[in-house]
This record gives C-alpha cells, structure tokens and sequence, in this order.
C-alpha cells in the first residue's frame, strides 16, 4: 500500500477515535454524520448555544452577503428555525475583507471582535474519499465535471469571478482546492502535495472550515466538520 494512502488511513482511524471519544461510549459517529447534525454557521458567531439565545433572526447577515453564502433554517430545524446557516456545497464563504456579515449582525451573535481571518474558526475540512479525489487518480477536469457548482449563485461580478475561474480548470489537472482556498496564506490551510507516484491535497492547521474547497470540488470529496478546530480533528 502506498505510503501517503496509508497516512489517510491513518487519518480515518483518527477520526473515529475522535468521534468515538466525542460523543462517548465507543459508539462510532462519523464525520460525516456529525457535520449533518452541527451546523455550519457564518463566521464569528459565537458558541452555538449562546448563538441560538442572542441571533434575533432578522437576516441582515444574509442580506449583505456578497456571495450569497448565507441562508435561513426552515421549520424544518426547530429549534434553529430562522437562524442563519452556511452549506458548503452550495457556496462556501469567501472570508471577506471586513466581514459585512458581521458588521451587519445587531446582536453580536456574529462577534464584532472577529475581524480577520484568523479569528474564524467555523470548522474544519476534511477528505472523505481520496479514491475520488481527480488530483489523487490523476483524472483531468472535464466540462462536465463543473456542472453542478456552475449552477451555483451567480447574480454579480464576486459570484461570476469565482466560477469563471473554476472553468479555467478544463482540460487540466485538479488543484481547484488548493487554488481557491481563500484564506490569505491559503498554504496554511490546504496545500497539493507532490509524491513521486501521486498528488493529493492536505489540510492544513489554519484552515477555517470557510467550506470554499468543499463547494468547488467537482468530485464533491471535501466536506467541512462545523464548529471543530484543526487540532481537535487531525492532532
Ligand atoms: S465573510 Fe463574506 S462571504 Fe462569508 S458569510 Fe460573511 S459576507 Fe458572506
Ligand atoms: S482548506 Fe481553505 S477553503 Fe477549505 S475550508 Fe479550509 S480555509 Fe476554507
Ligand atoms: S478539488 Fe476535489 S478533486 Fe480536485 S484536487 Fe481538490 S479534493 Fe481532489
């Protein structure tokens, strides 16, 4: 077995051991079912808790948000009905410069301390299924490949610049992870690693769990943990 699959094994094994511990007597909790139970809310907010006693639910977040990454929870999730909530396969957020979510938000329930990126912590990303990753099977971006995020947001000039540049990548090899992380020292967060044999991408210790490489992977392998630091995940 190849080395590097070994260290995603590996990785895998951390995870349960996480999750396992997380959530007490060994019964094993996926990443992926945890991070469809924990929401994934806009940057700074605070503690969930104290975010569901304080947000007031009145949509000034979603309302400026540039990218329109911000969206309102149904009845459907009862007790976070109305609040705001971020899903990474339909727009991540784009971290940006001065946070108009934030200084839109009333109540401080997206805290106005938080004004950069390294002050977020909305989760982490993970790879949940390296055999799919293009970089890691050597497999080119096809047209088809991009359709779903084409048919992403795309109503102004931030949103369009975003998907054209996700079209550059036809007819080459995937890094559109690694390329598109927004965080300013995006190497700090996700890198492409070149071994002799493969290519894969690797999260890194600042990644913010923004959800950016989650929605524009074409072969839908990045998912984001909400509320969970890189330490808690990989360490
Ligand atoms: S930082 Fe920008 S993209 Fe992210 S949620 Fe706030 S307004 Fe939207
Ligand atoms: S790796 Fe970058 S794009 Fe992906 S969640 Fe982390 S900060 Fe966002
Ligand atoms: S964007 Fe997805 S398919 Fe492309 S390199 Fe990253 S994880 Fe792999």
């Amino acid at each position: 077995m190849k080395s590097s699959r070994r260290e995603v094994f590996k990785k895998s094994a951390a995870y349960a051991l996480f999750f396992g511990a997380l959530f007490g007597g060994g019964v094993f909790i996926s990443p992926k079912l945890y991070a469809k139970n924990i929401h994934l809310r806009p940057p700074g907010a605070l503690d969930e808790n104290e975010f569901l006693a304080t947000c007031i639910k009145c949509g000034q977040c979603i309302q400026v948000c540039p990218y329109h990454s911000i969206d309102m929870y149904d009845i459907t999730q009862l007790n976070s009905i109305g609040t705001p909530y971020i899903d990474a396969n339909e727009r991540g957020c784009y971290l940006c410069d001065l946070f108009p979510c934030i200084l839109s938000c009333p109540t401080g329930s997206l805290q106005h301390e938080v004004t950069t990126a390294d002050d977020i912590n909305m989760g982490v990303a993970y790879v949940n299924d390296i055999d799919n990753c293009f970089a890691f099977i050597g497999k080119r971006v096809e047209k088809d490949d991009l359709k779903m995020i084409l048919s992403h947001s795309n109503k102004n000039e931030k949103e369009s610049e975003v998907l054209e540049k996700v079209q550059n990548y036809v007819g080459k090899e995937c890094t559109i992870c690694a390329d598109m992380c927004p965080y300013p020292d995006k190497q700090s967060a996700i890198e492409m690693v070149y071994e002799t044999n493969e290519t894969f991408p690797k999260i890194n210790q600042k990644c913010v769990g923004c959800g950016v490489c989650a929605e524009l992977c074409p072969s839908s392998v990045i998912s984001i943990i909400p509320r969970k630091t890189y330490e808690e995940v990989y360490a």
